[in-house]
């Protein structure tokens, strides 16, 4: 066997840390015994490496064991950096930092749906941001649309529950319905200044006259006119439609809705009262108003979103210029969308109002509150966000992604059980003793302790539940192995109940003619156990009974079949939720 340059350097690294650890002279023995347990592929070569290894053991020798050290030094600090970069994406820096104290972020949902996996992206940069600058995270609930955006007031709460989960909770919250009276405030500035007007147009004609880039008859009007206007419609002079405030902008601009765009309108709020303060307001300001005099009142030094935001910067930088306000740092990244998942909070609660989805967290939504049923980790998302970053280009994701990382996350955790979906009787006969088969929990954990199957026969028969995938695919005259206790053969699957001879032991003999490998439960070791799948269909079947001793909100591993969280142990049943494979 030729032992190639990368074998020769992981023995070279082997003796050098073996002889720093001994004084200096490294040993044959001890070497060969790391390099086989790092390496078991190479047990059976074992007599022609015992002479490569016993040269280089002899050359790292020679060696003082000051030179030793710092060639081991060397190589750890190799190692080291080369995990590092595999491990982690960082995000790039922010523009400009240097120029605030403090960075200040901010997340701005409404409060008319929970929040789902299309929010990660704000949520996660924006906090992550922050806490890398050693900024401020805000969280500010944009609820100022009572008619047809409605907040309800279980959504506030849900919010955030779901930032608590995702471990990015805000330094302070805001409620933009309970600052009313500075959006009040900045529109009468706009409008005694002049740059703002309450148009009393029908819409179809302002948006005729503004296509064609020309003013309505209201814009010239002195501001005098227009702050009464403005106060009879905060005393109820108009009625809903009948004025908007406007701010003045540029008519000839290429964007039609960037020209004189709505600032504030009036919501009969006796017909459509807000969940918070009721029938209190009449007027309510509109997006651009309320976020732009936000994000400078609060301090937002950086404005991380979407780039369907782009046109609302062009619209805000004319209330900042007048104003007199510089306007924030605003990274705008591209579209992520993720195949299979429905990111649209109108679908979302389309289908709610239909009752297709039974509730908020029904496995097939991307709410986080679904996500975390499914046993997904906060971590994940947030992994998968920061991979992504804020590039300015459209990604597609797949849920693959994010179960890709999820399964990193928790696999080390997740202890292994036997679950056998839509089980299938099979009798094993010829079993002349007992067997025991002994499986830890985890294969990397041994110490975390084993599952015991005691097989007694009866008569030299035993009974056990397979799946009936397995047994679908099962034919007369087959050997299977039974994972982890012995082989057998098939002898009739024509009946409801298989019939199986035993056929040996060994797994090395089910290896060496190939046999498929399947996992199964003795009929009198089982527990009645549902898993609940991302489509909400229900796999239902028998868990191990060793299963009973998990807790609820735990992720176990039910071998070939997948990651699944624990969700309800019931006297009679045990209750999953599917995450992935
Ligand atoms: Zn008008």
């Amino acid at each position: 066997m030729p032992c190639n340059a990368e074998l020769q350097k992981e023995i070279r690294r082997i003796a050098l840390l073996n002889a720093v650890n001994h004084g200096g002279r490294a040993q044959q023995g001890p070497v060969i015994g790391k390099l086989l347990a790092e390496k078991p592929e190479l047990r059976s070569k074992v007599k022609e490496i015992a002479d490569y290894v016993a040269e280089i053991v002899n050359e790292v020798n020679t060696l003082t064991l000051k030179d030793q050290t710092k060639l081991v030094e060397k190589n750890s600090l190799m190692t080291l950096v080369k995990e590092r970069v595999k491990e982690e994406k960082k995000l790039p820096p922010l523009p400009n930092v240097h120029l605030y104290e403090t960075v200040v972020t901010r997340f701005s949902p409404n409060p008319d749906a929970p929040i789902h996996l299309g929010s990660a992206r704000a949520i996660v940069l924006c906090h992550e941001y922050a806490k890398m600058y050693r900024g401020k995270f805000l969280v500010r609930f944009e609820d100022t649309d009572p008619k047809l955006k409605r907040p309800q007031l279980e959504f506030y709460e849900s919010i955030k529950k779901d930032l608590k989960w995702l471990e990015c909770e805000p330094d302070e919250y805001y409620v933009q319905s309970d600052r009313l009276p500075i959006y009040y405030e900045h529109a009468e500035q706009l409008i005694k200044d002049g740059n703002a007007y309450v148009c009393t147009c029908k819409s179809t004609t302002f948006k005729k006259l503004i296509d064609s880039n020309k003013p309505c008859q209201c814009r010239g009007l002195p501001s005098q006119e227009h702050v009464r206007r403005w106060h009879g419609m905060l005393e109820g002079a108009y009625k809903e439609g009948e004025a908007v405030v406007r701010v003045k902008t540029d008519l000839s601009h290429p964007n039609p809705a960037v020209r004189d765009w709505p600032a504030l309108r009036i919501i009969n709020t006796k017909k459509y009262p807000h969940p918070r303060v009721g029938s209190k307001y009449y007027v309510w300001p509109l997006y651009n108003l309320a976020c732009g005099v936000d994000d400078h009142l609060l301090g937002v030094t950086h404005i991380i979103r979407g780039k369907e935001h782009l046109t609302n910067q062009t619209r805000q930088e004319f209330m900042y210029r007048y104003f007199g306000w510089a306007y924030p740092e605003a990274i705008h990244y591209g579209r992520m969308k993720i195949t299979g998942a429905t990111l649209s909070k109108s679908k979302i609660l389309q289908g709610m109002h239909k009752r297709v989805y039974k509730s908020w967290d029904d496995p097939r939504l991307a709410t986080f509150a679904a996500l975390r049923r499914r046993g997904i980790q906060p971590d994940a998302i947030k992994r998968l966000i920061i991979d992504v970053g804020p590039k300015t280009q459209d990604v597609t994701l797949s849920w693959q992604n994010l179960y890709a990382h999820n399964r990193r996350i928790v696999e080390p955790g997740a202890n292994r059980y036997f679950f056998v979906e839509d089980p299938r009787r099979i009798v094993v006969r010829n079993l002349s003793k007992r067997f025991v088969a002994r499986i830890p929990l985890h294969p990397d954990h041994p110490e975390r302790g084993y599952r015991e199957f005691h097989v007694d026969p009866k008569e030299s028969n035993a009974d056990f539940w397979v799946a009936t995938k397995d047994a679908r695919r099962m034919e007369k005259g087959q050997v299977i192995r039974f994972m982890d206790l012995f082989n057998v053969r098939i002898e009739d699957v024509k009946n409801s109940v298989v019939r199986a001879a035993f056929h040996s032991q060994e797994y090395e003999e089910a290896k060496a003619i190939r046999a498929p490998l399947i996992h199964w439960i003795p009929t009198n070791a089982s527990e009645k156990c549902q898993v609940v799948m991302p489509t909400a269909s229900v796999a239902k079947g028998l868990v191990e009974q060793k299963c009973n001793e998990v807790t609820d909100d735990t992720i176990v591993q039910f071998e070939r079949f997948g990651f699944v969280r624990i969700d309800a142990i019931e006297d009679d049943l045990i209750e999953a939720y599917y995450c992935h494979r």
